[in-house]
C-alpha cells in the first residue's frame, strides 16, 4: 500500500481480491511459505513507451503506450488495449491484474496482461486513427507474439484498430502470424461471435443465475451502462431472451426509452455513424436524453448491467438501485462497482455476478480466435458461440462451487476470486521460484 498509494485503482483491485483469499490462506500454509500474495502483485514486467504520430494538419502528436505483462503462469499473456485520455499506468495494472484471475476462470491457457495509451480516438479522422495505431505498434511489435503476448481490443479498440494493428504488425515482421492479435475482423483470422462474445456472455452468465433462482430474464426491465461494445452485444442477448431493455448511456449522458431500445438504431448511431448517443431520440420521440452519465442508476428495473467503465456504481448508486427494486447487478465492464457498492448489494441479497468472471466471455472467445489461428481452421457461428455458452456456465459452476467450498454461499466475488486464484497459485509454485 505505501508503495503504491498513488495507484488508488491498482489498490482497489488488489484490496477486493485479498479480502477475498483470507479463507483460502487459512487452510493452506503453502501459499504463505512460497509467498505467493507478495509475488504476484508484482507484474512480471511493465513495459512504457512514446507513441509519436502525425495527425490530420501535419502537427506532431506525441502520447505514452504501455503494456502491462502481469503473469504468464497459465499461458501467453492475454488481456485488451485501452485507448482513452485516463490511462495511465495504475489503471492499465489493475486491467491486468484482474485480467490473471478472469483469464484462469476460463479454464483455457492464457495468463494476464492489459495495455493501451492515453490517446483519446473521440474526433479523430480514420486516417489519423490508422497512423496512431501504426505508430503504437511500430513500438509493441517487439514484445508481443502469438506465444508470447496476445493484445485483444478494449474501450476504444475494436475490430477496425485491431485491423490496423495488425497490418502494421505484418508489415513490420513480414509474417501473417495472426494470432498475435485477438479481435481481428473475420477474413483475415478473426472468429466469429468475438464482437458479441462480451455482451453475450454477460447474459448467459447472468442467465445461469437467474435460473438457479428459478427466474428468467423475460419481461423483466433492465438498465445497461455505455453504448459500446459490451453494451451493444448484452443488450442484444438480453432482448433476443425477452427482457425489455430500457436505457444505456455514453460517457456524456443516457437515453431512456420506455418502449425498449431500438437496436437497429442503436447500432447505426454508436457503430456506423461513431455519433453521440443522444441522436437517439432524434429517430425515437417516445424516449428522452439525460445530460451525464450516472444518473442512469436511478431508473427502477430489476436487472443492472454497468458495460461502460470502472467505477460508474459507487455506494450511493447502489442504494438507489436497491431501493428501486433491483434483483441482479452483474458487471460486463472491469470494476464498475466500487467497493462499497459490492456490499450494498452483497449485504442487501442482491444476485451480483462480478467482473472477472461475468465478462470473461470475451477473453474466451479470444483464447478460441488463438486456437482457430493455430490450427488455421475456422468454426461457425453456432460452434463458437455453443462453446462460449458452456464456457459461461462452467464459469458461474465454478466460482458457486468455490464459494460454498469456503463457507461463503451464494457469495460470487469470493468464489470468482478463490477459484481465478487458485490455479494461478499452484501454477506458480510448480514452476519453482522465478
Ligand atoms: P467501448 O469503447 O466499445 O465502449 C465503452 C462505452 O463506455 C462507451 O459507451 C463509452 O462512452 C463509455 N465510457 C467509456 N469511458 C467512460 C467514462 N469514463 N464514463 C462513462 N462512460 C464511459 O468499450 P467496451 O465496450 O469494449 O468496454 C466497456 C467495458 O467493458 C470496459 O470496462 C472494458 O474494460 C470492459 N470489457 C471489455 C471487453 C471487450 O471484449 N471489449 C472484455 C471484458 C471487459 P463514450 O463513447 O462517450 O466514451
Amino acid at each position: 500500500k505505501k508503495k503504491y498509494y498513488h495507484q488508488t485503482e491498482f489498490l482497489q483491485a488488489v484490496e477486493e481480491i485479498f479480502i477475498s483469499l483470507v479463507p483460502v490462506f487459512e487452510q493452506h500454509p503453502e501459499y504463505i511459505k512460497h509467498n505467493i500474495l507478495s509475488r504476484i502483485v508484482e507484474p512480471d514486467r511493465i513495459i512504457s513507451f512514446r507513441v509519436t504520430w502525425l495527425d490530420d494538419q501535419n502537427n506532431v502528436q506525441v502520447n505514452r503506450g504501455y503494456r502491462v505483462q502481469f503473469n504468464n503462469v497459465v499461458g501467453p499473456y492475454k488481456g485488451g488495449l485501452r485507448f482513452h485520455p485516463s490511462v495511465n499506468e495504475s489503471i492499465m495494472k489493475f486491467l491486468a491484474f484482474e485480467q490473471i484471475f478472469k483469464n484462469s476462470l476460463t479454464g483455457l491457457p492464457i495468463g494476464g496482461a492489459k495495455g493501451g495509451a492515453d490517446f483519446d480516438p473521440k474526433g479523430k479522422s480514420d486516417e489519423e486513427i490508422m497512423r496512431f495505431c501504426q505508430a503504437f505498434m511500430t513500438e509493441l511489435y517487439r514484445y508481443i507474439g502469438p506465444d508470447v503476448d496476445v493484445p485483444a481490443g478494449d474501450i476504444g479498440v475494436g475490430g477496425r484498430e485491431i485491423g490496423y494493428l495488425f497490418g502494421q504488425y505484418k508489415r513490420i515482421c513480414a509474417a501473417h502470424e495472426a494470432g498475435v492479435l485477438t479481435g481481428k475482423k473475420p477474413g483475415y483470422g478473426g472468429s466469429l461471435v468475438r464482437t458479441e462474445a462480451t455482451g453475450y456472455g454477460l447474459v448467459y452468465f447472468v442467465e445461469e443465475m437467474l435460473h438457479d433462482h428459478k427466474q428468467s430474464f423475460l419481461d423483466k426491465t433492465v438498465v445497461v451502462s455505455g453504448s459500446g461494445n459490451v453494451a451493444i452485444y448484452a443488450i442484444e442477448k438480453a432482448q433476443h431472451f425477452g427482457a425489455k431493455v430500457v436505457a444505456c448511456s455514453d460517457s456524456s449522458g443516457y437515453i431512456y426509452d420506455p418502449d425498449g431500445i431500438d437496436l437497429n438504431i442503436l447500432k447505426e448511431i454508436k457503430e456506423v455513424k461513431r455519433d453521440r448517443i443522444r441522436t437517439y431520440i432524434d429517430y425515437r420521440p417516445n424516449a428522452s436524453y439525460t445530460e451525464g452519465c450516472s444518473g442512469i442508476w436511478s431508473i427502477p428495473c430489476e436487472i443492472a448491467l454497468p458495460c461502460a467503465t470502472q467505477n460508474e456504481i459507487d455506494g450511493d448508486a447502489a442504494r438507489t438501485l436497491i431501493s428501486n427494486g433491483v434483483k441482479v447487478v452483474a458487471e460486463g465492464a472491469n470494476m464498475p462497482s466500487n467497493l462499497e457498492a459490492i456490499n450494498e448489494f452483497l449485504n442487501n441479497g442482491i444476485l451480483f455476478g462480478p467482473a472477472k468472471a461475468a465478462n470473461a466471455g470475451g477473453v474466451a472467445t479470444s483464447a478460441l480466435e488463438m486456437a482457430q489461428n493455430s490450427s488455421r481452421t475456422y468454426w461457425s457461428f453456432s460452434e463458437v458461440d455453443e462453446k462460449l455458452h458452456n464456457i459461461m456456465k462452467s464459469i458461474y459452476l465454478e466460482c458457486k462451487n468455490a464459494a460454498s467450498t469456503y463457507g461463503f454461499e451464494g457469495n460470487l466475488v469470493v468464489g470468482s476470486n478463490i477459484a481465478g486464484f487458485v490455479k494461478v497459485a499452484n501454477g506458480m509454485i510448480s514452476e519453482g521460484v522465478y
